[in-house]
């Protein structure tokens, strides 16, 4: 093996998933591993997978197929994340043409894993990478696993319980990334209200966390992703009303709105609850985005549970919403239920029915934007020749939700202007810029 291997890395799924291969990478580069421009040129191919549901899962495995094909007989093959570590038993004997198989991050593994002494590299341990897309943002992983058990969800089956980092090692990293230039981070974690629960005291609060990266940074804009319905109080919620520095901006996954559906789904909440918390939302930060996640046709759904979700999605205006048709995950509580299915075709109306109630919803959102002017921060230059670049405001995070089209004026990626809104889409806002802030 040459003193400094070549890696070339494949990476699948979410936020979560992009942050571990950061780490990843960066304690292989910190070895003395350097990047391979292509697949053939690199002496090991890493495949960071997910196995979150059945889509992402095939095409996980379509990747480490099409891997196997084109891997050289000197190449070595790395399978790490969320499918190798949920499939460990069975993947390796399926697919002996992988050379190691890493399961979902864990610190200082991989050297172990291959057998690479990095030692005689000589080189300093480096600060983790920020491989998104654009240098201005960048995910900081917060906690991993969950500590919840919805009954449709794997995720705690493959990434464990949850595991807060210590606000010290979080406001180290968010420094790190304030020096390479961010000026957006999204913290990340299944349940970020959650935070240091697991710890008891010593491991603090959301709210605790956000005071220490207020105070020991100037990033300009700190967002994140996600909120459970619980543990929300009106310190952190007017925390995040005063605080300019903190977006606006709020994505709740609430699944569903009626008692026997939650219940069913093991949430720790109910509709009157869920309702209080966001009035209170909406009152303690004044303009705030919110987003949400539903899932329909959970086993036991009658209509009139629907017509509660439905009701409660009108009322709300959430400004984003994803929604989603309940697929039974392997080992997951919501396999054994008793309750009737809900058919595939019913189900799939249910979501039609609520995308289009949506789809006016975002509209109506964006239209009561026009003629205002607000703050964006500027992400690329555009492709398409209507506009000139892209950007988006505090109620939009990044690869989620609506984009800002700006049309008239001149601005670099990744500062700060100030816009007037001309026009909008259900999904964009165009705008010409002001003036940089
Ligand atoms: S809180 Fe989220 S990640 Fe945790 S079990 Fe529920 S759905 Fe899964």
């Amino acid at each position: 093996m040459p003193k400094h291997p070549r890696i070339f890395a494949a990476q699948l799924g979410c936020a979560k998933n992009q942050v571990d291969a950061e780490h990843l990478l960066a304690e292989l580069y910190s070895a003395g591993f350097i990047s391979a421009k292509s697949a053939d040129k690199a002496d090991y191919l890493l495949i960071n997978t997910c196995g979150f549901i059945e889509a992402a899962k095939e095409e996980s495995i379509d990747i480490i197929l099409s891997y196997i094909k084109i891997k050289k007989p000197n190449q070595k093959l790395i399978v790490s994340g969320c499918l190798s570590e949920r499939y460990m038993k069975d993947l390796p004997k399926e697919m002996p043409e992988v050379d190691f198989w890493l399961g979902t991050y864990k610190k200082n593994k991989i050297l172990e894993v291959i057998g690479y002494d990095g030692r005689a590299s000589g080189k300093e341990e480096l600060p983790r990478l920020n491989l998104g897309e654009y240098p201005h943002h960048a995910y900081l992983k917060i906690a991993e696993g969950c500590n919840r058990r919805c009954a449709f969800c794997a995720i705690p089956n493959i990434r464990g319980k949850q595991e807060s980092s210590s606000i010290k090692d979080i406001v180290k990293e968010a420094k790190e990334l304030e020096k390479q230039g961010v000026k957006e981070l999204t913290l990340i974690a299944q349940d970020t209200t959650y935070f240091g629960r697991e710890k008891g005291k010593k491991g603090g609060t959301l709210t605790e966390l956000l005071k220490a990266l207020l105070k020991e940074t100037e990033i300009p804009w700190i967002r994140m992703l996600y909120w459970y319905p619980e543990f929300i109080d009106d310190e952190l919620l007017e925390l995040m009303g005063k605080e300019p520095r903190l977006c606006k901006y709020i994505d709740m996954p609430i699944q569903h709105a009626s008692d026997k559906v939650l219940k069913l789904m093991r949430r720790h909440y109910d509709k009157t609850s869920l309702k209080g918390i966001l009035k209170s939302i909406r009152e303690k930060v004044p303009g705030v985005t919110l987003r949400t996640t539903v899932l329909v046709g959970f086993p036991g759904e009658t209509q009139e549970d629907f017509d509660q979700l439905m009701e409660l999605i009108q009322e709300t205006r959430f400004e984003h919403l994803g929604g989603f048709v309940f697929s039974p995950e392997e080992n997951t509580p919501a396999m054994k239920l008793k309750e009737l299915p809900v058919s595939e075709e019913e189900a799939r109306a249910r979501l039609d029915a609520i995308n289009d109630v949506q789809e006016e919803i975002a509209e109506e959102a964006n239209e009561a934007i026009i003629g205002k002017e607000v703050k964006v921060i500027i992400d690329g230059v555009a492709e398409e020749s209507d506009y000139h670049f892209i950007g988006r405001t505090e109620g939009n995070a990044l690869d989620t939700d609506d984009i800002v089209k700006i049309v008239e004026g001149n601005a670099t990626p990744g500062e700060f202007y100030k816009v007037q809104v001309v026009d909008s889409t259900p999904h964009e806002l165009i705008a010409k810029i002001i003036g940089k802030i």
